[in-house]
């Protein structure tokens, strides 16, 4: 069974003017297709295809025989993911008990989004920045290449790709500029909240 591409949530308008048209159409079309693709071919007849996506990557981690496969397939996830975790008129602030379980694992939303940034921000090359719950804690980390939470145990929540390719069209090399649009104006906190809920 084949993993398909999704459709992105929204239209490739949508995001504009944070995340133009083009680059939503480069990103989910080209880079995002081109993972599933490569993903579907490299499994394609052995025992990982009957496997979900989720325990390919588990299954696939860390072993240096399967580095390419444990790629694509975390590349095809993390940009599914990282889709769900925008929204047009996005950002603001988590209410309910992500608000409160921010504020009692960080202090406050502020020191949240000054650790999620940082993240971002330093984050040598490619790679994501990461809200995770981790053995009941919420912690920011980041990864690098394809590298995501689910391989190392964690419960992923909200991402944030810092791969060139996701604002290098609108951004050029300010990448610190598209980490603070997307915390202020992009990230989908509905979302968020959905998966804290299912992984208490
Ligand atoms: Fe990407």
């Amino acid at each position: 069974m084949a993993y398909e591409l999704p459709p992105l949530p929204y239209d490739y308008e949508a995001l504009a003017p944070h995340v133009s048209s083009d680059t939503l159409k480069f990103h989910h079309d080209k880079h995002h297709a081109a993972y599933v693709t490569n993903f579907n071919k490299m499994v394609e007849g052995t025992e990982l295809a009957s496997q979900s996506i989720e325990e390919v990557i588990k299954a696939t981690y860390g072993d240096s025989s399967k580095t390419g496969i444990f790629n694509n397939a975390a590349q095809a996830w993390n940009h599914t993911f990282y889709w769900n975790c925008m929204k047009p008129n996005g950002g603001g602030t988590p209410t309910g008990a992500l608000a409160d379980k921010i504020n009692a694992d960080f202090g406050s939303f502020d020191k949240f989004k000054e650790e999620f940034l940082a993240a971002g921000g330093t984050q040598f090359g490619s790679g994501w920045a990461w809200l995770v719950l981790d053995k009941g804690t919420l912690k920011v980390t980041k990864t690098s290449n394809a590298e995501n939470p689910i391989a190392l145990g964690q419960t992923p929540l909200l991402t944030m790709d810092v791969w060139e390719h996701a604002y290098y069209l609108d951004y050029q090399n300010r990448r610190p500029d598209y980490a603070k649009t997307f915390v202020d104006s992009l990230i989908n906190w509905d979302y968020v909240a959905e998966q804290f809920a299912a992984a208490k």
